[in-house]
């Protein structure tokens, strides 16, 4: 079953909050709560109301956990710290080291700002739930964690999973029991009504799909993207990843064959940017032509062939 409709409850512990398409994720015991991600300016305004809305106490959230430094996963972190007086901010330690850096901050809130004015324009939100400006240009982590590691809240633990490939900070979380795997950007940007991906290879094409084959492996029937999707049930599951490796390589193999057929990495990059745009115009066109380039740039790497 697909989700995507927050605030709501995916099991009994875990909600969904936010807004499509930016959502983070709620998992809570009897003492203590954790947040995974930290999306979108706007998403802290939203979750407090929400919260509120639910009746969930706020003093609960002992934990705000970064699946990655990405601007879109990070600007609600500001507003969470304020809102949870005693919260931990974990990350991995690469993903820290960039929140802590004033240039990146500086990029992020301008994106962030493009983002929350398109979503109003978009009317999906108000200016009611428009972030304050940060007071300092980084975003502080308390805690590092790695491959390994573990949250816990009140007797349940998550573990700590390294997914390189869309980024070299990317965490992924998995929780054994109830088989909740929280996986953010690892399979790239979905669009569910349309069934389509923009894969998000960005650091590397190879490590993206060796990672969405270690987090298929995990057997999940909880699979939380941080991007417009629940989707619940193992053989659903399965299929998303399968659709997902598909679509990667997909994409990948074309851009190989525009390349061989003499087009320059630019026009390629402006090709995929194109057909993300059509699919979600959300940013302008450039913003994914932009950051298709870098898809481009890895395919040609990981295949060996000169950029020209
Ligand atoms: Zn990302």
């Amino acid at each position: 079953m697909l989700i995507n409709d927050p605030p709501v409850a995916i099991t009994e512990n875990l909600l969904m909050l936010g807004t499509t398409p930016y959502q983070v994720y709620l998992f809570k015991g009897e003492h203590e709560a954790v947040v995974f991600d930290g999306g979108i300016g706007p998403v802290g305004p939203l979750v407090s109301e929400q919260l509120e809305t639910l009746g969930i106490d706020r003093r609960l959230v002992k934990q705000v956990v970064i699946t990655h430094a990405h601007p879109d996963h990070v600007m609600a972190v500001p507003g969470f710290r304020e809102m949870f007086p005693e919260v931990t901010v974990a990350a991995s330690e690469p993903a820290a080291a960039t929140l802590s850096n004033e240039k990146p901050i500086g990029f992020f809130t301008k994106v962030d700002a493009a983002l929350t004015a398109a979503l109003t324009k978009a009317g999906t939100i108000t200016e009611e739930y428009h972030p304050k400006p940060l007071d300092q240009m980084a975003i502080p982590v308390d805690r590092n964690i790695k491959q390994g590691d573990q949250i816990a809240v009140d007797g349940v633990s998550f573990d700590v999973l390294e997914t390189p490939g869309h980024s070299d900070c990317s965490l992924r979380f998995f929780e054994p029991t109830g088989k909740i795997l929280i996986i953010a950007d690892a399979t790239g940007y979905y669009v569910p009504d349309q069934h389509y991906w923009w894969p998000n290879y960005f650091t590397g094409y190879g490590a993206y799909l060796g990672s969405i084959e270690r987090l298929a492996a995990l057997d999940a029937e909880v699979l939380c993207l941080c991007h417009n999707a629940v989707i619940t049930g193992a053989e659903e599951i399965t299929s998303y990843f399968d659709d997902a490796i598909a679509a990667t390589k997909a994409c990948h193999e074309q851009i190989l064959a525009d390349r061989e057929s003499g087009k320059s990495v630019r026009e390629i990059a402006e090709r995929i940017g194109t057909e993300v745009y059509e699919k979600t115009p959300l940013m302008p066109v450039e913003f994914f032509q932009k950051n298709s380039g870098l898809l481009v740039k890895q395919s040609l790497r990981f295949a060996g062939v000169d950029e020209g």
